[in-house]
């Protein structure tokens, strides 16, 4: 059982550009602001739509500053990155491969807002929400400072033609869903999710052996990194490991209804 659906809703920001999304080389790239209140700051999404009858679609009608609706989901894409780095000691240039694990939320379509309805959108704070059914594949990891947040991937299933794949986003929580997970979710878990997709650009070194110099060489790569940030999550299933234990009052309930039992 699997479920995945995306719904991003904003301001288009930037012109639609063919630019540089490694993992989807042909890819159409639509950037939106989705926090639009002064409320909260700028808060950028972007989805890549790959379809090509989509893209021709996008291509004709979204414009810079235009109010859009996106329904789609999330993919996660396995892919080699090229380099080419050059020792700062030496000059020896070199041409590495590493390995990469990109997320990101493909269009299945989207709807252009009317200037009215815009105009009501815009004194909202946007549209992010995001729905998953998948298992918990990877151990809890807890993260932060003061680990305050619990990090994890979901396998979410999919189909394709007449292969079965998966694709595996991060899910981060906090507060009282952090508990929750802590308390009751381990691997396997079969678990449906709501929460946003939350987008941020990091820097991260790569560093390598000059053949050369036999010096260490560190090379600053930035990645745009997507994750869920959950905001509730249920187990999809009842009496498999890592299921939520009887509540007090349930556990009574049982005993008096196997009083005489062997139980
Ligand atoms: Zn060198």
């Amino acid at each position: 059982m699997s479920l995945n659906r995306v719904l991003v809703g904003g301001r288009v920001c930037a012109e639609p550009d063919f630019k540089t999304n490694e993992a989807f080389p042909s890819a159409l790239e639509i950037q939106i602001q989705t926090r639009l209140n002064k409320k909260h700051p700028d808060e950028i999404v972007s989805v890549v739509v790959l379809d090509d009858s989509l893209i021709d679609r996008a291509l004709d009608e979204i414009e810079i500053g235009d109010f859009i609706i996106i329904l789609g989901r999330i993919v996660t894409t396995d892919f080699e990155r090229t380099l080419l780095t050059e020792c700062p000691c030496c000059g020896d240039t070199k041409i590495s491969k590493t390995h990469c694990e990109q997320t990101d939320i493909e269009c299945e379509n989207f709807t252009l807002l009317t200037w009215k309805q815009a105009d009501d959108f815009k004194e909202s704070v946007g549209l992010n929400k995001l729905f998953l059914v998948g298992n918990v594949c990877t151990p809890l990891k807890m993260i932060g400072a003061t680990k305050n947040a619990v990090k994890f991937k979901l396998a979410v299933n999919k189909r394709i033609g007449k292969e079965k794949k998966a694709d595996f986003p991060f899910l981060i929580c906090y507060g009282p869903v952090r508990d929750f997970a802590l308390n009751y979710i381990q691997q396997r878990s079969l678990i449906s999710v709501e929460g946003s997709v939350v987008q941020r650009d990091i820097r991260q070194n790569y560093s390598y052996i000059c053949p050369n110099c036999h010096r260490k060489v560190a090379v600053p790569v930035l990645n745009t990194v997507r994750e869920v940030n959950v905001y509730g999550m249920d187990f999809m299933t009842t009496g498999e490991p890592g299921d939520r234990p009887m509540q007090s009052s349930e556990r009574e309930n049982q005993n008096s209804e196997n009083t005489g039992s062997d139980l």
